[in-house]
């Protein structure tokens, strides 16, 4: 992925922070006017001790003009104003607190729903390079990051603007020694910029690490059975504890670096101090100063350290978030690979007809298919066959624009795909893979996937279709039961007609079905098969046959064999020739015999 330039990222987040601005400035000035009436306190403390001390007829007046005829009113409303100062202080630290908070989760929330809106509509090829972690790490590390993000630009701004005053206020009292003072700022931004990029580049390799730890954590807790099935548990925590080092070690040396910043602007900041104090002597023993000035300038050049020490903390804390942020455009500025045509074809009359003509695709550069041409007419089962690997799953995921052709089209009743809005060719589409895909939901959040208008009595209906009903009648909570949880866990064959279910009530014009390779009890089989036969019923199906049932009932078989198309022709046809179809015929039939 392309690395955008250093700070260009930082530059977008602070226009994101902007769209927040009036809650971020509500928030500080919130803070601001709790600090002032934090100085009040003080104040009226020393009021009312120096009044315990010496009578203050200054402050008896002001009383009396108050309208309380005894000046005496004095000894408690001075403690309630500073009670009151006290209670005004805690109310707007709180409200200043909460905007601030308000801000920063807005963002979070932002970006988080833009990022994944954005993963939502990156094509298939995208995901299957990247995988499931990596996104996951970003949206979870790396937006977590961000929601501190406005207190440490509050930090950052707050200390700049001190610096600033604090530097002018030391000019003009002086400005030869302010000269003197200032040559610490080039080597404070130089130092804050290096060590800056620093802790940005390794807050990076310890997000990338964490990507790591993440995917081997996912696969090893996704695959338990085989690590306990080949007893892989030592293997697995060695490969886990390798990954954790290595998260440690980054970790703790993009930290070092972090703590490392402030001592090192502390001891510049220090040696200014040093330096003023060693250029102001001179100028007193010259009688160009006097000594009091000296005091008082010195006094404003410590003041500066402490500033001077939050932006260093502040900086590396916006260095982190600038790693984050470069994390989450990385993916941002990614164009999908698929996208709805500028000017889309109006969706033509369905019929159902799928056309391959000359189709040739490759993966990254390796050729899959070559020169894929074949007509299915609407309502005919078109049967791929073929060795593993030969492409059959790749082409039929170019039909519902999983992937495009490098070369020549796919068409849908008269239409290149491409020309499709893209959610309308996938709503006349529906897939059941291998292995079904159902949710850890419940039966009819699964079964309104595809189709969220259906009633209960379409879903009734869809199940009687597949002979699920009384199943799912069983369950716990029918309908509503969530499947794979609460014991009520249905048998491989029940998920795939689950899926059929599904498929069913999306009531697609071409079925893209990938046959089941694992063999299920001969009652389930025959479940499934029954189920298949009414969802493909009068609709176009591209069957990836494994069942010599399937193939043999189909109109039209394609033998696919290293990406091309070796034989064509119905059964009869093929078992006729001595190919490859009649050579896999035979051995699946021998394996049955067997
Ligand atoms: P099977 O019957 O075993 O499922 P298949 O005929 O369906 O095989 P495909 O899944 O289409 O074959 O795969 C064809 C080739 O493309 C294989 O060599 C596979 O390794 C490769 N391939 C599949 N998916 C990808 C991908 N996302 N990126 C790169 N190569 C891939």
């Amino acid at each position: 992925m392309a690395r955008k330039k250093y700070g260009h990222s930082l530059r977008r987040f602070t226009r994101e922070m902007l769209g927040q601005w009036p809650l971020i400035v509500l928030g500080w000035l919130l803070n601001l006017t709790a600090s002032a009436a934090a100085g009040v306190l003080p104040w009226l403390a020393g009021l009312f001790i120096d009044r315990l001390a010496a009578p203050n007829p200054g402050l008896d007046r002001f009383i009396q003009s108050l309208g309380f005829a005894d000046a005496g009113a004095v000894d408690w409303l001075l403690p309630l104003g500073m009670a009151i100062s006290l209670a005004l202080n805690a109310l707007l630290v709180f409200g200043g607190t909460l905007s601030i908070q308000v801000a920063g989760q807005r963002i979070t929330y932002n970006l988080r729903r833009r990022f994944y809106d954005h993963l939502l509509s990156l094509d298939v090829g995208f995901h299957s390079t990247i995988g499931s972690s990596d996104p996951l790490a970003r949206l979870v590390h790396d937006v977590n990051t961000l929601s501190n993000s406005v207190y440490a630009v509050k930090d950052f701004v707050t200390a700049v603007a001190s610096t600033l005053v604090l530097v002018g206020l030391i000019l003009a009292r002086h400005w030869q020694l302010a000269l003197a003072t200032l040559i610490i700022l080039p080597p404070v931004v130089v130092i804050l910029n290096l060590l800056g990029r620093l802790v940005r580049r390794h807050t990076h390799t310890v997000r990338e690490a964490e990507s790591s730890l993440l995917a081997r954590l996912r696969q090893s807790l996704e695959s338990m059975r085989v690590v306990r099935a080949f007893g892989a548990e030592g293997h697995e925590l060695d490969a886990f504890s390798r990954r954790v080092e290595d998260v440690r070690r980054k970790t703790q040396r993009r930290e070092f670096t972090a703590a490392i910043t402030t001592p090192i602007i502390q001891a510049i900041g220090v040696s200014g101090v040093i330096a003023v104090i060693a250029y102001g002597i001179n100028l007193v023993v010259s009688g160009d100063i006097s000594t009091g000035m000296l005091v008082e300038y010195v006094g404003l050049v410590a003041l500066v350290l402490k500033p001077l020490r939050t932006l260093g903390q502040a900086n590396t804390n916006l260095q982190k978030i600038g790693s984050s942020v470069d994390r989450l455009y990385e993916i941002l500025d990614r164009e999908p690979a698929i996208t709805d045509p500028p000017e889309p074809a109006a969706p033509p009359l369905s019929r159902g007809e799928v056309v391959y003509d000359g189709v040739g695709f490759a993966y990254a550069d390796r050729p899959i298919l070559t020169d894929i041409s074949f007509r299915a007419e609407p309502g005919e089962v078109v049967a791929l066959v073929g060795p593993s690997g030969a492409g059959k799953s790749t082409l039929v995921k170019l039909l519902p624009r999983l992937y495009d052709p490098d070369v020549g089209r796919v068409i849908l009743d008269g239409v290149d795909v491409r020309r499709w809005p893209l959610g309308e060719l996938r709503s006349r589409l529906a897939m059941v893979p291998q292995q079904p895909l159902v949710f850890s939901v419940s039966v009819a959040e699964n079964l309104r996937y595809g189709a969220p208008e259906a009633t209960d009595d379409d879903l009734w209906a869809a199940l009687e279709a597949v002979g699920l009903d009384d199943r799912i009648r069983r369950l716990r909570n029918g309908l509503c039961g969530e499947v794979g949880r609460d014991g009520e866990t249905l048998s491989g064959g029940e998920l795939q007609r689950l899926a059929i279910a599904r498929a069913l009530l999306c009531d697609p014009l071409v079925l893209i079905l990938d046959e089941a390779t694992s063999s299920l009890d001969s009652e389930s089989e025959l479940a499934v098969q029954r189920a298949l036969g009414r969802l493909m019923a009068g609709r176009t199906t591209l069957v990836i046959a494994h069942r010599l049932s399937t193939v043999r009932g189909a109109d039209r078989i394609l033998v696919l064999d290293g990406g091309r198309i070796v034989e064509r022709g119905s059964h009869v046809e093929l078992m006729a020739e001595d190919g490859l179809y009649r050579g896999l015929v035979e051995r699946q039939e021998g394996l049955t015999d067997r």
